[in-house]
C-alpha cells in the first residue's frame, strides 16, 4: 500500500498522537511531507514526538477529544498555526474491559465519549475546512471490534461499531465534495492498550504474560500481533490522491481475522 505521492505540506491533525498507533501515523505522514497537528491530553509526550518528527514546524494541541469546548479550541489554534485542516486521523481511543454485568454506566459512557463522540466532534471541527477546499481525508481508527464482537468489551465494541456507522454515513454525505471518509480496523496491535490487556489477563487468570500474549496472537490467522507501522501504512495510503475512490470502507488490518 505504499505510494510515492507526497502529502505536499497538507495540514494533518492526528488525535491521540503521543504514543502507539497515533505516533506511528504522525511519523509516517510527516515523512511524506505533511505538517502535523499532534493532538492529545499530555503536552510533554506530544512535544517529545514533535521534536523527533521530520519536517519541523509541527503544532501541538492539548485537548480531550470527548470535550466539545476543548476540541473547538484545539482546532481553532491548529488552524491559526498551520492553516486549514485537510487530513484528520481520529485515532484517540481507550479500551477498557469488563464483563457485561459489571459494565457500569460510567464505563459505558466513557467508552462512547472517547471512541465515538470524540470522532464525531473532531470530524465536525475539521469538515468546514475540507468543504471549503473541495478536498479532504478523514480516517477513523476503529478496530476489528467495529467489525465483529468480542466478549468482555461490550462498551468498547459498541463504540467502535458506532465509528464504522459514522464513517459510512459521513462518507455518503460528502461523497461529491472531494472528501473521503474511511475506517482502519486494526486487530491486536503492539501498543500500551495491548500491554494493559495482557497485564489484566495476568492479574485475573494467573497466566504468564507470554501465555496471555500468545492467546491474543492466536486470534490473528497469521498468529502474530500487528505492528503500529502496518496500521500507519494503511492510513497513509487512504490519505493520498490515489485512494480518491475509496470511501466509506472499513479496512481490516488484522492478518485476516475479519474478511
Ligand atoms: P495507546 O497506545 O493507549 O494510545 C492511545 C492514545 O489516545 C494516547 O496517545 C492517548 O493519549 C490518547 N487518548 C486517550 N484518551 C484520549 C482523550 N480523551 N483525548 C485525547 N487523547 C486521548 O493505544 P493505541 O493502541 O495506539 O490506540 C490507538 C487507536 O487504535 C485507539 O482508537 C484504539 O481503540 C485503536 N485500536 C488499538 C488496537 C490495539 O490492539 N492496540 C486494536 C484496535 C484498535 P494520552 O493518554 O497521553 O492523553
Amino acid at each position: 500500500m505504499t505510494t510515492t505521492q507526497s502529502l505536499d505540506n497538507r495540514h494533518a491533525v492526528v488525535t491521540g498522537a503521543a504514543r502507539g498507533i497515533g505516533a506511528e501515523i504522525a511519523r509516517t505522514l510527516a515523512a511524506d511531507g505533511a505538517r502535523l497537528t499532534l493532538l492529545g491530553r499530555q503536552r510533554e509526550s506530544l512535544q517529545r514526538l514533535a521534536d523527533e518528527l521530520p519536517g519541523g514546524g509541527h503544532f501541538i494541541a492539548v485537548a480531550d477529544v470527548a470535550d466539545q469546548a476543548s476540541v473547538a479550541a484545539a482546532f481553532a489554534d491548529a488552524r491559526a498555526a498551520l492553516g486549514p485542516v485537510s487530513i484528520l486521523v481520529n485515532n484517540a481511543g481507550q479500551a477498557e474491559s469488563a464483563p457485561f454485568h459489571k459494565t457500569s454506566l460510567e464505563l459505558w459512557q466513557r467508552m462512547l465519549a472517547v471512541n465515538l463522540t470524540g470522532s464525531f466532534l473532531c470530524a465536525q471541527a475539521a469538515l468546514p475546512d475540507m468543504l471549503q477546499a473541495g478536498w479532504g481525508r478523514i480516517v477513523n481508527i476503529a478496530s476489528t471490534a467495529g467489525q465483529r464482537g468480542y466478549a468482555y468489551v461490550s462498551a468498547y465494541t459498541a463504540a467502535k461499531h458506532g465509528v464504522v456507522g459514522l464513517t459510512r454515513s459521513l462518507a455518503l454525505e460528502v461523497a461529491r465534495k472531494g472528501i473521503t471518509v474511511n475506517a482502519v480496523c486494526p486487530g491486536y496491535t503492539d501498543t500500551d492498550i495491548l500491554r494493559d490487556s495482557v497485564a489484566n489477563v495476568v492479574a485475573k487468570t494467573g497466566r504468564s504474560a507470554d501465555e496471555a500474549l500468545a492467546e491474543f496472537a492466536s486470534v490473528n490467522p497469521q498468529q502474530r500481533i500487528v505492528q503500529p507501522a502496518e496500521v500507519a501504512n494503511a492510513v497513509r495510503w487512504l490519505c493520498g490522491d490515489a485512494a480518491a475512490s475509496v470511501t466509506g470502507q472499513s479496512i481490516s488490518v488484522s492478518g485476516g481475522e475479519v474478511m
